[in-house]
């Protein structure tokens, strides 16, 4: 059966790009097709300043949210990524194998290396090493595919990179994963700067759509999504950036083709108005489910260690493996 993995960093409130361009595939998809593991990767969250009352909170709210879309943990592992020892363990071993080069081309990494030094702030160590983090979260379940939304794409291919280096230089030890994109939203943009990425750890409120946002607030949010000064709405997300993210938003939520929508819905007030219902009743029942589960911590307290039993079961064994092919 196909092993899939995927993670969710908490860092701040999950936002409608990571449901549209990740969850709702886990949800949908991913779970009933493979033999899947979701993980709320929190070693990543210490990569940035952080307070560490605040990660352990987002944490459980990041499982809780996942819970509240739609994993099953009868179908599934959920798991939070520093209950398992092995991802720390497997880190290591691929920073040796890892070049220095080759983490500082890393988009993410200039980006946000970037907009620390801007802060005024240090950039830590684990920001740059972060993605051989990630690649040993993958490469420690035997991971075939990895359902990630554009911005990851380079991240996983790096894990394909070190397992077939690893492979070469130490002996067959890691499947190759690869990355699998959903067909719309991608990349869903920020409503206010449609040039850039709908990102949690962004400060930018007003243009990113929480999932947990009244329905009041994701109609306004929408309503004032940033345009451009024409009047035919037309599919093109080079000339129209933030029209287009509209369209995928409302293509994604309704099974829809964004080019076809463009078509249906012919003023701007028009797509924004359907846009801002369609993802008003996507969110309603994760929603209630999450206000649900609020009120059981017990449960989502149990499904986790649950889940970080299952997980380092199966990754403990390839861990393993790579620590006597590497030499200890
Ligand atoms: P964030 O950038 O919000 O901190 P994470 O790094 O935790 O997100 O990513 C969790 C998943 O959500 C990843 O698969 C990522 O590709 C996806 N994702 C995050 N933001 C977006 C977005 N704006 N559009 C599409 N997918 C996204």
């Amino acid at each position: 059966m196909t092993r899939v993995f995927s993670g969710i960093k908490p860092t701040g409130h999950l936002t409608l790009g990571n449901y549209l361009g990740a969850m709702r595939q886990w949800v949908q998809a991913d779970q009933h097709r493979s033999d899947a593991l979701f993980c709320v990767v929190d070693l990543h969250a210490l990569t940035v300043d952080h307070d560490p009352a605040r990660v352990r909170r987002l944490s459980r709210q990041a499982a809780t949210l996942l819970l509240a879309a739609g994993l099953d943990p009868e179908l599934c592992t959920l798991f939070v990524q520093s209950h398992v020892d092995e991802h720390a363990r497997l880190s290591y071993l691929l920073e040796c194998v890892a070049t220095d080069g080759e983490m500082r081309r890393m988009i993410q990494y200039k980006v946000k290396a970037a907009r620390e030094r801007e802060r005024g702030g240090s950039v830590r160590l684990s920001l740059l090493t972060y993605p051989v983090l990630m690649a040993a979260d993958i490469l420690a379940y035997g991971t075939d595919e990895v359902p990630v939304g554009d911005d990851q794409a380079q991240h996983v291919e790096l894990a394909r990179d070190l397992a077939v280096r690893f492979n070469q230089r130490y002996g067959h030890t890691f499947v190759v994963p690869r990355a699998t994109l959903p067909a719309v939203a991608a990349r869903v943009m920020n409503l206010q700067e449609p040039g850039s990425k709908m990102g949690k750890s962004d400060d930018s409120g007003p243009g990113i759509v929480y999932l947990l946002d009244e329905p009041d607030v994701v109609r306004k949010k929408i309503m004032r999504a940033v345009t451009d000064s024409g009047r035919e709405v037309v599919y093109d997300r080079e000339g129209r950036p933030g029209v287009a993210n509209l369209l995928e938003i409302l293509a994604a939520c309704t099974d829809g083709n964004p080019a076809e929508l463009a078509s249906v819905h012919r003023s701007y007030g028009a797509l924004k108005a359907a846009a801002a219902e369609a993802v008003v009743e996507v969110l309603r029942p994760v929603r209630a489910r999450h206000q649900e589960l609020c009120a059981d911590p017990g449960y989502v307290e149990g499904v986790l260690r649950e889940g970080a039993n299952k997980a380092r079961e199966m990754a403990r064994p390839v861990v393993d493996a790579a620590y006597r092919a590497i030499g200890l």
